[in-house]
């Protein structure tokens, strides 16, 4: 038995060579890139009705500071949802970070991230921080110490490359359909967990979810949640926080189909409706992949089955 943790290092680090890791990248590329529509785009954000099914791309970020590509890595895309684990990290990171658990829990909803339903059920304690009803709430958390939240979140996300830029014509468009955020923020502000305008929480929410950001750059942002809470730039969580978003990643971050993705990839991830998804290999590296054609979650198609390949070819599940 004493062997065991070291045959499981040695299967979780097989694959990380640079080199080979770069062949297996254009290998899924070749692979999974789409050659014929499938899935959807979200109907209620314009700027992604038009979206070209042909995309993909893969960036992964490994701890010892190398970076590998494939595909379309190098093009800006919306980040949309993944922007709420940088908006959780940055609660976190502050002292005020703890309180933040009293307002909303680390529980899988198993319903649509953007559902109304349970969030009245349960009398405005929002299941988890990565559907729409929970980063509200941490949005409104980050207003009381960061008037400027939406920046704050796209300079943690940028670091001092500057990587990212919020896209205003996707904010502003979405702004206009965002209905639901809103009735789910006067929702929140009715039950008691709002302390901030619910026009103004929407709209930093709805800011971040419209940064721009290639997988390379993405990859490399998620850094921290894959090497102790330290980044390229230097520490953002403690040891302990990356540890806990990961394991609110694994069983919260793909909505109601966290249990079926975890089956099949067995990964800390997030995805987001622009159609990329970020993953953690703690230890080892970070992953983005993109493709904008959505399944009925709301997550990557061809992303999740790139996804999958990946994690079985490298051994790389946490499992
Ligand atoms: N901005 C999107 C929304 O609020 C984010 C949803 C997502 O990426 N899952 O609906």
């Amino acid at each position: 038995m004493s062997g065991a943790p070291a045959l499981l290092q040695a299967r979780r680090s097989a694959g990380v060579d640079p080199d080979a890791l770069g062949g297996l990248l254009r290998d899924l590329v070749h692979e999974f890139r789409p050659a014929r529509v499938q899935g959807s785009v979200p109907g209620h954000i314009p700027h992604l009705a038009a979206a070209d099914f042909r995309h993909f791309g893969i960036a992964v970020a490994m701890v010892s500071g190398e970076v590998r590509t494939a595909g379309d890595a190098g093009e800006p895309f919306l980040i949309q949802s993944i922007s709420k684990v940088f908006s959780l990290a940055l609660a976190l990171g502050h002292e005020d970070g703890p309180a933040l658990w009293s307002r909303v829990l680390r529980e899988p909803s198993g319903t649509a991230f953007n559902s109304l339903v349970q969030l009245e059920a349960e009398r405005g304690i929002p299941r988890n921080p990565f559907i729409n009803a929970g980063a509200l709430v941490v949005t409104d958390h980050l207003l009381d110490t960061f008037p400027d939240a939406s920046d704050q979140v796209l300079g943690l996300l940028s670091g001092p490359a500057g990587g990212g830029a919020v896209n205003t014509e996707a904010f502003e468009s979405e702004l206009a359909r965002s209905e639901r955020n809103f009735a789910l923020a006067h929702f929140l502000a009715d039950l008691g967990n709002l302390r901030n305008r619910p026009s103004e929480v929407v709209r930093h929410y709805v800011r971040q979810c419209s940064i721009e950001m290639s997988c390379a750059d993405v990859a490399r942002a998620g850094l921290f949640l894959a090497n102790d809470g330290v980044g390229p730039s230097g520490r953002v969580v403690s040891a302990s926080a990356a540890k806990r978003i990961g394991a609110v990643m694994l069983t919260c971050g793909m909505y109601d189909a966290a249990g079926e993705f975890a089956y099949r990839v067995g990964l800390p991830s997030k995805s987001g409706v622009g159609g990329g998804i970020l993953t953690v290999v703690p230890g080892v590296c970070s992953i983005c992949v993109w493709s904008p054609r959505l399944d009925a979650h709301g997550n990557s198609l061809a992303g999740t089955a790139a996804l999958a390949e990946l994690a079985d070819r490298t051994g790389w599940s946490i499992f």
